[in-house]
């Protein structure tokens, strides 16, 4: 296949951006690469003036040090285990020193517009200017838009996302206050045990809809995301084999004075955490079932019962959003139920030369997702690998989701699971394949 001449356009210069930038660079493919704030690092870029990201000032990393690293730029040996945000904003800072692709940045630029044309893209700048591109890659990140409930009645007290969150002082003072920290994912999992301390919080509640299982950061001493089944293993062999040993490892939530699950381990997104089922269990932490509703102080709560409270943080999650994308251009944009079916997590079926990197919730990793798929991104601007038909990609996406998601229960929060090792092998199949397709219609 004879290459077509391109000219990319990155949107975003976080983890997802500066590794695709690299791989663009490595394979010779000229781009340009914009970015709304004036550093890379995106969310682990703490007080990011681009006010997106959401990193506290106690946020340790969940992915340990030798699962996210950048496979061209290992991180460093002294490194702990889980490095906090500061140390992960200092790789991501080095990794473009030592590559040069700081130079290639247009920082404080934002992407506003990003319209299809025949054979590419026009991109409209904060800038005011508009540029034409061949191709149009989206790195701008999935967790930055607060997904907040929308609970009936006033709350006289302060309500806030955990987006918002900063440290038990900012944006509200916590000591002596009643506080309920919404939601059991892993931003609650932190805040809530950051706060649960007799010293802090008058009282740490915690309110969810129903229970998760809370797993360890560490296995055997080991950091627990080393130890976890190869993705050779059959899926449904290593999943009941990582149950029983979750069952084994943690015992029963309700040991903790916590809900039991209504599902199987591994059947949500993993809420990791060291500290919270000790503080569960010493009984600084209290659970509440879901908000009804809001009075003044008051809480009202599923049960029928109800609390008073003086700051509720909503650690509820995130949205998916494209703002450059045409509200009215409806296949551009996730739909109702937070549904985003890509090619590989990558490619909307029939729409041309448009490419999305690092959109996927990839466990135990997404820092290094990108990486992997800018290999297939890479060869198939430089002609050495080929799509699919629309047809077979179509037909494909709907397996892999089947695939990737057939373990989780239904919500918003899962609908773009990945396992990150499984995905990667079969990402190298398809980049593979491609070659082959390439080659054949050379
Ligand atoms: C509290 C928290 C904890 C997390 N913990 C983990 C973890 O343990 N392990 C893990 O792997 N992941 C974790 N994540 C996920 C995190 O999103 C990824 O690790 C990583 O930041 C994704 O990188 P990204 O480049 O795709 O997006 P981002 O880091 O969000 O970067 C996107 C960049 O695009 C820029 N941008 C956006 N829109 C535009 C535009 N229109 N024009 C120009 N620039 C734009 C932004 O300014 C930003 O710099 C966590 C997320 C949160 C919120």
């Amino acid at each position: 296949m004879t290459p077509r001449p391109t000219k990319v356009c990155i949107i975003g210069a976080g983890c997802s951006g500066i590794t695709t930038a690299k791989r663009l660079q490595d394979y010779g493919v000229a781009y340009d690469q914009f970015e709304l704030s004036d550093d890379v690092g995106g969310n682990w870029y703490f007080r990011n003036p681009n006010g997106r990201s959401a990193v506290y000032e106690s946020l340790h990393i969940d992915t340990s040090k030798t699962r996210l690293q950048l496979e061209d730029f290992p991180v460093p040996d002294e490194w702990p285990d889980f490095p906090s945000h500061r140390l992960m904003h200092d790789y991501f800072r080095a990794y473009v020193e030592e590559f040069g692709l700081r130079g290639g940045i247009e920082f404080g630029t934002a992407v506003e517009r990003a319209v299809r044309r025949d054979g590419g893209w026009d991109v409209t700048l904060s800038t005011g200017e508009t540029r034409s591109y061949t191709d149009l890659v989206v790195a701008n990140g999935h967790h930055w838009s607060p997904r907040l409930p929308d609970y009936p009645g006033t709350f006289d007290g302060v309500l806030l996302h955990s987006h918002d969150y900063v440290s038990p002082f900012e944006p509200v003072e916590i000591r002596g206050k009643r506080v309920i920290v919404v939601g059991m994912g892993n931003s609650a999992m932190d805040i809530a045990s950051e706060l649960a301390s007799p010293w802090m919080a008058q009282t740490l509640y915690v309110s969810a809809r129903r229970g998760v299982w809370v797993l360890p950061k560490y296995r055997n001493g080991q950091p627990a995301d080393k130890v976890m089944a190869p993705p050779d293993i059959p899926k449904d062999v290593a999943l009941a084999a990582s149950r029983e040993l979750i069952r084994n490892l943690v015992g029963k939530m309700s040991d903790y004075g916590l809900p039991e699950p209504d599902h199987e381990p591994l059947s949500a997104h993993p809420s990791v955490s060291a500290d919270f089922l000790t503080k569960a269990g010493s009984g600084d932490i209290h659970m509440l079932p879901a908000i009804e509703r809001l009075d003044g102080l008051t809480v009202h709560l599923t049960d029928g019962s109800s609390v008073e409270a003086d700051v509720i943080i909503c650690a509820t999650g995130y949205d998916m959003k494209f703002p450059f994308f045409d509200d009215a251009e409806t296949d551009l944009h996730p739909d109702d139920d937070h549904r985003y079916p890509l090619f590989k997590r990558m490619i909307k079926p029939g729409v041309d030369h448009l490419f999305f990197m690092g959109l996927a919730q990839s466990s135990p990793t997404i820092v290094n997702l990108a990486e992997q798929q800018s290999k297939l991104l890479a060869r198939l601007l430089t002609g050495s690998y080929e799509l699919p038909s629309v047809e077979e990609q179509q037909r494909i996406m709907v397996a892999d989701e089947q695939a990737h998601l057939e373990q989780y229960y239904a919500a918003k929060r899962h609908t773009i699971q990945i396992d990150f090792a499984r995905y990667c092998l079969d990402l190298s199949d398809e980049i593979a394949a491609g070659e082959e397709r390439a080659k054949a219609s050379a």
